[in-house]
């Protein structure tokens, strides 16, 4: 039996709508346009797709955007005077810093810095803290986005068993708190993890966060289980670019109940998320 195909694409489409609609009603009721500022140093190519992608959801949605494209050459005391700026300013409810950033640039320094009530990327220290403790705050895109798929499938994991492959700070470790925060018993399973295959058989929910082209395998996952693939992987079929998750999708999609795919999945969700954290921010600023 197939799985059920979780269109990333469609869940996002309907939140920026809903974010939109929500937008237009602050602006009504209190004269404010949640304002992101983005801050791009640098040329990266796919930074600046990123950033384009990220920009036209922003207008899409009604908010307002600042982009500020610095050199790559810039220094790091001037990154760190346009955070301050950028801090300061009331117009701006989110700051988001595109990363990697040039290697003079001490990039855990200018994140450190962004105020964590503007912090719509969710991966300044107090936010990390904020979600492990409870706390109201930004979470990072890439989870938060994930676990609106999961919820609309199974918004209550008690009882259930999750397992997250991957440890970062910006998917893996979040992902985990928020299957936790949905009463799930969770793995957080990594590059050292024994046996990987059967730590994911275990898994009701399994989420592949780790960066290798079709590593989860079709007989890695319990049948009926719930697959997230956050997975970006650039690779060459025929001599054409393509772009694959981190699960074996058509052997994955023969045993799980219902999977992610790539792209179209998780994807559209962490664009999505940026938005809704932004117009958090900006509710927040009014005492929303
Ligand atoms: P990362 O490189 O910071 O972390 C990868 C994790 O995978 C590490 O914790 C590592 O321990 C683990 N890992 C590596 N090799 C492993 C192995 N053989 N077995 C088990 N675990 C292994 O990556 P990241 O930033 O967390 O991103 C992970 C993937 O998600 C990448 O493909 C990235 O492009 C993608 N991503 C997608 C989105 C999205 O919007 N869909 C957002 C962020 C990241």
């Amino acid at each position: 039996m197939s799985a059920e195909i979780i269109d990333g694409f469609a869940v996002a489409a309907e939140l920026r709508e809903k974010i939109a609609a929500d937008a237009a009603a602050l602006k009504a009721s209190h004269g404010v346009v949640p304002g992101l500022a983005v801050v791009l140093v640098g040329e990266d190519p796919a930074s600046a797709v990123y950033v384009r992608n990220k920009l036209k959801a922003t207008a899409e949605c009604g908010l307002k955007s600042l982009e500020f494209k610095l050199p790559a050459s810039t220094g790091e005391e001037e990154v760190l005077a346009l955070v301050r700026r950028l801090n300061a300013d009331p117009a701006v409810h989110g700051i988001l810093v595109q990363l990697p950033l040039p290697k003079q640039i001490d990039a855990d320094k200018v994140l450190g810095l962004i105020d964590p009530d503007k912090d719509v990327d969710g991966f300044h220290p107090v936010n990390a803290g904020r979600l492990s403790v409870g706390l109201p705050g930004f979470v990072p895109c890439t989870p938060r986005g994930s676990q609106i798929l999961i919820d609309k499938i199974l918004p209550d994991l008690s009882g259930k068993t999750a397992v997250v492959i991957g440890r970062s700070n910006i998917v893996g470790k979040p992902m985990a708190q928020l299957l936790l925060s949905r009463n799930a018993t969770v793995t957080i399973a990594h590059s050292r993890t024994k046996d990987l295959p059967a730590v994911c058989r275990t898994a009701d929910v399994l989420v592949a966060a780790v960066g290798r082209p079709k590593m989860v395998k079709g007989d890695w996952i319990k049948p009926g289980a719930i697959v997230i693939d956050v997975g970006i992987n650039r690779i060459e079929v025929d001599g054409k670019g393509k772009i694959v998750g981190d699960v074996d999708f058509d052997e994955a999609v023969e045993v799980a109940g219902a999977i992610t795919p790539v792209p179209r999945g998780v994807g559209p969700m962490t664009i999505a998320c940026l938005m809704l954290n932004t117009l958090d921010s900006a509710r927040r600023s009014v005492g929303g």
